[in-house]
């Protein structure tokens, strides 16, 4: 009996050490559970879209398509910004498949994404436009979040080169954000921007993509702009955007509408004409209170032809001057568009001018072809000559040694003659002095 309480006693002794255990590893793995759950809500969730895919190749300009193309610059994001703490970082598309726009929300949705960054690369109708912009929702705070990330968007863009067409909303026919991606996020609460890097048509641009580094470039690019403006640090990259100070934007009462009238007014005024040249200096003015000026164009032939697109010389500034060459024995009849941010314009008054009757390089160049076929024609020129100009030139020159020559000689004659003249008079007057004194003494 003795024996068995002793045995009891230890075996109470060892469960009471085994729930001890055991109570001890509960606590422990849920506090670590509790600890793993709290950095995973901490971390921020940024979802990236690139644009397009599958089917669905996007922009085609020569030997780029844009669905590769945004592949490239996700790919590259999102290395970048996995080299931040505190980030997880995730692709709506892994390789070339095809999404529909709301599959793209739902899978941000599903992830809890704070941010949607839609990937683009754009092309215009007419193949005038160029430079960078980003949309954003027209709404409450995802046009004031939007319009934050835009801003730190478009600065590292214009600092990159690229002119910057703004930021920008766009409502479609029901009063909604008019792309789709926009507005399905907008409708899951998760802000969203589109970014369209620069225009694939164009040649002011292709510097910005015609090669792949050139769009990782883009991606590394994109991953700074979403550091800075979620304050994020890097110890791998060695930055610390902890204090950025980003755009204040205040979260909007009604619907921020887009700008749909064209720019307020456009008028020239002619500096200078210049008939030698064929240079003409305008000064333009005009101004749009809603997006601002962003290009213009101009025309000498009253506008039935105009310039391309070219950039407004300083956003801040309604004036500024610029020389146009018009073509000679050509009536100017000028007048400039005015584009403000929505590419709407505004054309100028017209200025008519008289007529340049100058001649281009090219007329003067051919007008001195023509004269010395002309001449090597009728055989002025030794055509056995190795050097045609330097055989040329003294030929020219002799006949003006010749006349030289000519003239001294004349001149040399008639001073002769004269002096001939002159000692004759001399003679003949002192033989009638002669005579004369001979008459008297007789
Ligand atoms: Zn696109």
């Amino acid at each position: 009996m003795r024996w068995d309480m002793n045995r009891f006693k230890r075996i109470r002794i060892s469960i009471s050490k085994i729930c001890i255990y055991l109570l001890t590893a509960m606590v422990l793995t849920w506090f670590c559970l509790d600890t793993t759950a709290e950095a995973e809500e901490d971390t921020l969730r940024i979802v990236i879209d690139p644009g397009h895919g599958g089917e669905n190749l996007g922009g085609e300009y020569e030997d780029y398509t844009e669905k590769e193309m945004t592949m490239v610059v996700a790919d590259a994001m999102k290395e970048e910004l996995e080299k931040y703490e505190g980030v997880t970082v995730y692709l709506t598309r892994n390789g070339d498949q095809e999404l529909s726009l709301e599959e793209r929300c739902e899978f941000a949705a599903n992830v809890d994404a704070d941010f949607l960054l839609c990937l683009h690369f754009n092309l215009s109708e007419h193949h005038t436009l160029f430079g960078a912009e980003c949309w954003v929702s027209a709404f409450g705070e995802n046009y004031s979040k939007g319009y934050g990330f835009a801003s730190v968007e478009m600065e590292l863009l214009e600092e990159l080169g690229l002119y910057s067409r703004g930021i920008k909303t766009r409502l479609g026919r029901k009063g909604l954000d008019y792309y789709g991606i926009i507005r399905h996020a907008t409708e899951r609460g998760i802000p969203c921007v589109l970014i369209e890097h620069c225009h694939l048509d164009q040649d002011n641009d292709k510097p910005f993509y015609d090669h792949d580094e050139k769009l990782k470039a883009f991606g590394r690019l994109d991953a700074t702009a979403a550091a800075k403006y979620f304050h994020l640090r890097s110890d791998i990259l060695g930055v610390d955007y902890s204090g950025y100070q980003n755009v204040v934007v205040d979260v909007p009462a009604d619907v921020v509408a887009p700008d749909s009238t064209e720019p307020d007014f456009c008028a020239i005024e002619v500096l200078e004409q210049n008939a030698d040249s064929g240079e003409v200096t305008v000064q333009v003015s005009a101004a749009d209170r809603d997006s601002g000026m962003l290009y213009y164009a101009y025309s000498y032939d009253g506008g039935e032809t105009f310039s391309e697109l070219l950039k407004w010389p300083d956003r801040s500034s309604d004036t500024f001057c610029f020389t146009m060459q018009v073509p000679p024995r050509v009536v100017p009849r000028i007048v400039v568009n005015g584009y403000n941010g929505y590419d709407l314009f505004t054309e100028s008054n017209m200025i008519t001018l008289p007529s340049m009757d100058y001649k281009t390089p090219e007329e003067i160049a051919a007008e001195l072809a023509e004269k010395e076929a002309l001449e090597s024609a009728s055989g002025n020129v030794d055509p056995t000559g190795d050097d045609e100009k330097a055989q040329k030139m003294p030929q020219r020159e002799e006949p003006k040694g010749y006349d030289g020559l000519f003239l001294a000689m004349c001149a040399a004659c008639i001073l002769l003659l004269l002096g001939m003249a002159g000692s004759m008079a001399m003679i003949l007057r002192e033989r009638g002095r002669k005579r004369r004194r001979r008459r008297k003494r007789r």
